[in-house]
C-alpha cells in the first residue's frame, strides 16, 4: 500500500482536564475525500488544528506524507492547503492581491504565480472576481476565494474546517461540486470537517466523530448498511445518537 497522505494514530488532546480527543485514528489516501462529520464540540476543530500543525497532540502520532511536524514542518506545509473556520482575507486588497501575497509566502512569483492563480480561479469559477476588492464580495464568494487561496501552492492535501458555515444552500452545493473537481483534476486528498450531513454525502468515506472519538469510518453506503437506514441523516442519528444541529452530549458535562 502507498504511504497515506494523512495518518493519525491514537491522537489525544486535552484542554486542562477536558479530553477533547480521546485517542483518534484516521487515514487519508491519495485523491480521497473524507468527511469528518460530527456535532458541535465533537473535536473536529481540535483534530483539524493538530492535522494542520497548529499545535502538537498530547499523545499519539501525526504524519503527513510520511513526515512528522517535529522534524519536517516546512516540507509538510509546502504540500498542504488549509481553510480555517474564521475568515482571513484582507478585505481592502483585491482578490488577486490576496492570492499573490499568499503565493509569495510559498516562494511563488511572476508568471508562474499568475498561472497558478488563473488555474485555481478557473476551477472555482471566480475569474471575474480577481480584480475586485474582497470587501465587495458576498460571504459565499469570499469563502470560494479562501479555498482558491489554499490551492495556490497546488497542495496534495486540502484541510477544510466547516468551510460552508454561514453560506446559503446553493453556495454550499457549489462548494461541494468545486471541491470534487479539485480532487478529480489534481488527485488532491481532502479532509472536510462539518456538522452537515448533506456536505459529506458524496465523500469517499465519512468519519463519524462524537465526544472526542471517531466512532465509525466508512463509505456512505457502509454507514447506511450499518445503520439499516435509507438516508444518511437517519444513519447519522442512529450511529451517533445525535440529532443534526443538536449540541454534543459530551458538552453537557
Ligand atoms: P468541534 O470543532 O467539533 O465543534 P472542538 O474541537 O472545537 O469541536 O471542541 C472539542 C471540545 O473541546 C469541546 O468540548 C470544546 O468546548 C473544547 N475546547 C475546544 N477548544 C478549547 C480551548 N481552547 N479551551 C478549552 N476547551 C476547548
Amino acid at each position: 500500500m502507498t504511504e497515506p497522505v494523512l495518518s493519525l494514530r491514537d491522537v489525544r488532546k486535552s484542554y486542562g482536564r477536558h479530553e477533547a480527543l480521546k485517542g483518534v485514528s484516521l487515514e487519508l489516501g491519495r485523491g480521497e475525500i473524507v468527511g469528518l462529520l460530527g456535532p458541535n464540540g465533537a473535536g473536529k476543530s481540535t483534530l483539524f488544528q493538530i492535522a494542520s500543525g497548529l499545535f502538537a497532540p498530547d499523545g499519539g502520532e501525526v504524519r503527513l506524507f510520511g513526515m512528522d511536524y517535529r522534524h519536517e514542518a516546512s516540507q509538510i506545509l509546502s504540500r498542504l492547503g488549509v481553510v480555517f473556520q474564521s475568515r482571513s482575507l484582507d478585505l481592502d486588497m483585491t482578490v488577486k492581491a490576496n492570492l499573490r501575497f499568499h503565493g509569495n509566502l510559498f516562494g511563488l512569483s511572476g508568471k508562474a504565480l499568475d498561472a497558478r492563480i488563473a488555474e485555481a480561479a478557473a476551477l472555482f469559477e471566480v475569474t471575474d472576481l480577481l480584480d475586485k476588492p474582497v470587501r465587495t464580495l458576498s460571504g459565499g464568494n469570499q469563502r470560494r476565494i479562501e479555498i482558491v487561496r489554499a490551492l495556490i501552492n497546488a497542495p496534495d492535501l486540502l484541510l477544510m474546517d466547516e468551510p460552508s458555515v454561514g453560506l446559503d444552500p446553493t453556495t454550499r452545493k457549489l462548494l461541494v461540486k468545486h471541491v470534487q473537481q479539485v480532487r478529480d483534476q489534481r488527485q488532491t486528498s481532502i479532509l472536510w470537517a462539518t456538522h452537515l450531513v448533506e456536505e459529506v454525502e458524496h465523500a469517499d468515506r465519512i468519519a463519524l466523530i462524537v465526544g472526542g472519538g471517531i466512532i465509525r469510518t466508512g463509505t456512505p453506503a457502509e454507514l447506511l448498511a450499518a445503520a439499516g437506514a435509507d438516508n444518511l441523516t437517519d444513519a447519522y442519528i442512529a450511529l451517533t445518537g445525535v440529532k443534526p444541529g443538536a449540541p454534543a452530549m459530551a458538552e453537557a458535562g
